[in-house]
């Protein structure tokens, strides 16, 4: 290594999604003496979750439509009592602003004829999805750079550098040189998104995936090896998704009204959540669709044809324009008309997410974790069902705290033993002595995450999953990885089987049933709310990870 191997920052920000760069702007207006870098693997124009395109704020509370405690009760019952609601006390008392310094960056919030936002329904109780147009990412970034901030594309970051107990900074891959570069700071943001590649999608790609594939849960991976605890990995989530489109649908479908009914033609939620219907919690409504199913009522699909002509071009709108625009290809080559046709879904593979889940990095009411001056935002934070709003109120809840204490040069991070130790993994990488392509390694622990760890859940299947791994992990520093990109993607699957065994433990720990779907143990099939209406959280321990109650 040489000597310009190293850079100081003030605040190092590890993903460039709605979190990290809100987070810099936030940083920057506060204090535009500070020094503040993103570290991104991809490009914040388009990357993360949010890159896609967006037709909705999700969550927010919007004045005389809903208030604070309502969300929460809101959220309450999406997670099923199991959440810790300093954050979305955080989340909610921010998002109106949120709404209103994005619009006066020009994101469109389309007005109803009373000339007010349209709010719409999507949680299970209470409104507070705002409809959204424009393209988000690419403002939000634009606003990062004018702001000031560092940004550097196809860095991913790969290792946290301690300082003593504290964060030191973290070290990242330049993906052009091949070159590792060591970041050291005093204040570092995780806000990588969720982890999409767990499960493995009915289409059997491996980047087929409901969340952005490259988000892969590294900053648990990285925070959980820094000493921060994680909780909600039992919730393995799944959505449904438009057949054969790798696209969502169904909040646009949702909260605009259309059915989901059986091969029948039958609204079946009227068996399953007959009050809530399409809007119950997503566990609920995903273990419908497998019901119906397996019942012999399948295919399950969205219908629209009993709204009127305005709302399916409301519909069409959002989705063809904002959110998926090769979506009007697909079912104008598929001869789909929303007007008469129903739309296939296909439940997803497993995935892992703070933002639209439960799983995520343990952090307080500005995000930082038990490692002093290591923060998580948004996906990567546990803050359920935060979604974009709360990915964006806690990256300026993170500056703040931030900005208020004085950046203070780690005294002695462990740069160069990091360095070495990553440097001597690249060469082993270079060798590959496994004879297997990572394709092959992440096919398999993807199908077993189907097999084992993936609802219906039991002991015997956990545990076999997490036997039948423990090989795979001895083998992982073996893949064969020839290139800097290549290595990210080893990177990668290390942190995807590193979360799919976090989630096997947690769900082998959680001895009930609850969250519908996500986590159904048929071993213990009853909700048990004495002894499980609590977080579980993770955290190393000298032997391996150590699981507890939270309220224990
Ligand atoms: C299909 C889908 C539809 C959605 N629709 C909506 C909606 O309409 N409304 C809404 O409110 N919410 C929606 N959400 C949720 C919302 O998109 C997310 O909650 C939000 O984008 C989270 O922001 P984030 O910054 O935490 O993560 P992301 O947006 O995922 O960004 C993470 C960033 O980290 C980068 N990264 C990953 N690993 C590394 C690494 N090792 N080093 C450096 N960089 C890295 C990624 O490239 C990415 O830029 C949707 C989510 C999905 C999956």
């Amino acid at each position: 290594m040489n000597e310009t191997d190293s850079v100081y920052t003030d605040f190092l920000i590890v993903g460039g999604g709605p979190a990290g760069c809100m987070a810099a702007i936030r940083a920057k207006e506060l204090d535009p003496t500070l020094d503040v870098t993103i570290l991104e693997k991809a490009e914040i124009s388009r990357s993360g979750a949010a890159g896609r395109g967006m037709d909705a704020l999700n969550n927010v509370v919007v004045p005389g439509v809903g208030t604070v405690e309502e969300y929460l009760e809101a959220v309450e019952i999406v997670t099923d009592g199991v959440f810790d609601p300093t954050i979305s006390r955080v989340i909610a008392e921010r998002s109106f602003g949120i709404l209103k310094r994005l619009e006066g960056w020009g994101v469109e919030f389309p007005r109803g004829k009373d000339g007010n936002y349209i709010v719409n329904q999507f949680h299970p109780k209470g409104r507070f999805l705002v409809e959204m147009r424009g393209e988000l990412k690419k403002i939000i970034a634009r606003e990062t750079r004018k702001a000031g901030a560092t940004v550097m594309n196809r860095h991913p970051v790969v290792d946290l550098i301690k300082d003593g107990e504290r964060i030191g900074g973290a070290v990242a891959l330049d993906l052009e040189t091949g070159r590792l570069r060591a970041f050291v700071a005093p204040a570092v943001l995780l806000c990588t998104g969720g982890a999409a590649r767990i499960g493995l999608s009915n289409t059997g790609y491996l980047h087929g995936t409901f969340d952005c594939p490259w988000c892969n849960g590294e900053s648990w991976k990285m925070g959980y090896e820094a000493g921060a605890s994680l909780t909600g990995f039992e919730y393995t989530a799944r959505s449904s998704m438009t057949r054969d489109f790798n696209g969502a649908g169904q909040s646009t479908f949702i909260r605009h009204g259309a059915w989901l009914v059986n091969g029948l033609g039958e609204r079946f939620m009227k068996r399953y959540d007959p009050e809530r219907m399409e809007h119950a919690p997503a566990g609920i409504r995903g273990r419908a669709i497998i019901e119906e199913e397996k019942a012999g009522r399948g295919p399950v699909a969205f219908a629209f044809s009993h709204l009127p002509p305005e709302t399916v071009d409301l519909i069409e709108s959002a989705v063809f324009d904002v959110e998926r625009p090769t979506m009007r290809d697909y079912f104008r080559n598929k001869g789909i008309d929303l007007r008469k046709d129903p739309v296939e879904v296909v439940m997803t593979e497993v995935y892992l997410c703070g933002g639209h889940g439960l799983a995520g990095l343990v952090g307080d009411a500005w995000g930082e974790t038990r490692v002093p001056g290591l923060f998580a935002a948004g996906d990567s934070l546990a803050n359920p069902y935060g979604f974009l709003a709360g990915a964006m109120c806690m990256g300026e809840a993170v500056a703040e705290r931030v900005a208020e204490r004085k950046a203070m040069r780690p005294e002695d991070p462990d740069t160069r033993e990091r360095l070495e130790r990553l440097e001597a993994l690249i060469e082993r990488h270079k060798t590959g002595a496994l004879q297997v392509p990572l394709r092959d390694f992440e096919y398999k622990f993807r199908r077993l995450v189907n097999e084992y760890v993936a609802p219906p859940k039991s002991a015997r299947k956990l545990q076999r999953f997490l036997d039948e791994t423990e090989a795979m992990v001895r083998d992982q520093d073996d893949i064969p990885a020839r290139d800097p990109h290549q290595f990210m993607k080893v990177f990668e699957a290390k942190a995807g089987l590193f979360c799919a065994r976090m989630a096997a433990r947690a769900s082998l720990f959680r001895t009930e049933s609850r969250f519908g779907l996500y986590h159904e143990r048929v071993d213990y099939p009853e909700k048990d709310d004495e002894n499980w209406k609590t977080r579980i959280i993770i955290t190393a321990g000298p032997n391996g990870p150590v699981l507890e109650k939270e309220n224990a």
